[in-house]
């Protein structure tokens, strides 16, 4: 079972969605506006993939399961 919450982006605050996606444990948070993209665990809070094209760093890819607060230009407060 997938829940949409409807949420403002971090990057550009206009209105993305979060799927949270029970079976995979997944958080998935996306803005169609300004391609902003956050994948999460639900479980362990690590993150999994993440895109958000306003940062210094443009695009970061994780398959190493760092932890939010190795990005710290990003506010993960406002994400979570
Ligand atoms: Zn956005």
């Amino acid at each position: 079972m997938t829940q949409i919450e409807a949420i403002r982006c971090p990057n550009c605050g206009r209105f993305g969605e979060r799927h949270h996606i029970a079976e995979s444990n997944i958080t998935r948070t996306q803005c169609p506006e300004c391609d902003y993209l956050l994948v999460t665990c639900s479980l362990t809070g690590r993150v999994i993939e993440a895109y958000a094209p306003g940062l210094s760093t443009a695009s970061i890819f994780l398959h190493s399961g760092l932890r939010a607060k190795s990005f710290p230009n990003v506010n993960f407060n406002t994400l979570f």
